[in-house]
């Protein structure tokens, strides 16, 4: 069953091949035929080829689904006074995550798939065709793999988090709780994860605690990506470089050096705007990364303590506004960027071969997203060649 979608104002592609030799490849007065689950043509309205169906875009914009590269959806419980408090003057640490472990730890399976699917589904409404999601808030052998299972549900971008925070039990020997997250921690959470993350961070996990949590999580055929200096300097970033990890998450504080690495490396900048939003924090400096030859993505961070958003148009308008992007590598950031922090080059794009995950944007521009912050423009999406919004 093909589907053409014709009559689109501005098309983004992101294969400057495919458009206008800019990095969003852009094509005025498109089309795009779907067939199955993929993308099998683009190009001018006016030369599109015969299909079983017709949609008329009436002016509007088409662009890639968004790929939300970085959430944490399997928990329980509100953050909501922590919140109010922190937007009252007192300022965010590590610590707040302990509220969401004991919520989560008390919770159902059934009460914290719905809590999940719930989430998607908005993500969903709001252009996200992709995510990835992590464990993070059991910190029990039982309670990380019960996560994981559960987030393996709904995505294949499952990543392993026991490195969230130490384990309160643990508090006071962070070692043996290193050894129970590459030990029988991670023997049962392997099988139902792809990456295994660590936040390192002053009050979480240190650069030679992070590097044993990677190391491990590599042996046992995961990949790394890194919670890197994201309140403070910190050994994070190089650590994730080196360690050829798909991304380095946060990147809020810099050194030269670290930009130097992420220049040279494979590893993707993934900024998480919506959590300096949600803690009032200094914002990452996009513009530097970006004038540095950093592959940067941008994604929600969405969790119930530090950035309780899952709107990807809102993080795209957070990036531009404030860190130094413009509308092009925003939108390039939130699609084909977080594609990249996934090393999946199935999405992202809109090419002959790619998944038809399609966001109708209610504008006849893509530079709209940041242009009319806060307006709900998701007209359709289609994921998997199935129009779901
Ligand atoms: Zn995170």
């Amino acid at each position: 069953m093909s589907t053409v979608i014709t009559n689109i104002a501005t098309l983004v592609t992101n294969d400057p091949s495919l458009g206008d030799d800019s990095p969003l490849g852009l094509v005025r007065d498109a089309a795009v035929v779907i067939d199955g689950d993929r993308v099998v043509w683009t190009g001018a309205s006016s030369r599109a080829p015969a299909t079983d169906n017709r949609v008329d875009a009436e002016g509007r914009t088409v662009l890639p689904g968004f790929v939300d590269s970085h959430s944490h959806l399997v928990f329980a419980g509100d953050r909501t006074e922590e919140f109010n408090a922190r937007m009252s003057g007192r300022p965010y640490g590590a610590g707040g995550i302990r509220t969401t472990v004991a919520a989560t730890r008390a919770a159902g399976d059934g009460d914290l798939e719905a809590n999940l699917t719930r989430l998607l589904a908005e993500a969903l409404r709001q252009g996200t065709t992709t995510f990835e999601t992590k464990s993070g808030y059991g910190l029990t052998v039982e309670d990380e793999a019960r996560a994981l299972r559960i987030a393996a549900r709904h995505t294949d971008e499952v990543t392993y988090l026991g490195a969230h925070i130490v384990a309160p039990e643990y508090a006071g020997d962070p070692a043996a709780y290193v050894d129970l997250v590459t030990g029988e921690m991670l023997d049962a959470c392997a099988p139902h994860a792809r990456w295994i993350d660590v936040f390192c961070e002053k009050g979480a996990f240190d650069g030679d605690q992070a590097r044993a949590v990677l190391t491990a999580g590599r042996a046992k055929g995961l990949h790394p990506r890194v919670h890197a200096n994201q309140l403070s300097h910190g050994p994070g970033v190089q650590l994730a470089v080196e360690l050829d990890a798909a991304s380095a998450d946060h990147c809020t504080h810099l050194t030269d050096a670290d930009v130097d690495a992420l220049a040279n490396g494979d590893t993707v900048a993934t900024l998480l705007p919506g959590a300096e939003f949600s803690t009032r924090a200094e914002w990452p400096d996009a513009r530097r990364l970006l004038d540095a030859g950093v592959t940067v993505a941008l994604s929600t961070d969405c969790n119930p303590g530090s950035s309780f958003t899952s709107s990807m148009p809102f993080c795209v308008a957070l990036a531009v506004r404030d860190m130094g992007m413009t509308p092009d590598e925003a939108v390039w950031s939130a699609t084909a960027g977080g594609a990249a922090a996934l090393r999946r080059t199935d999405i992202g794009r809109l090419g002959p071969g790619a998944r038809a995950d399609l966001l109708l944007l209610d504008a006849p521009s893509h530079v709209h997203l940041a242009y009319r912050p806060g307006v709900p423009l998701a007209a359709g999406v289609w994921r998997r060649g199935v129009r779901v919004v």
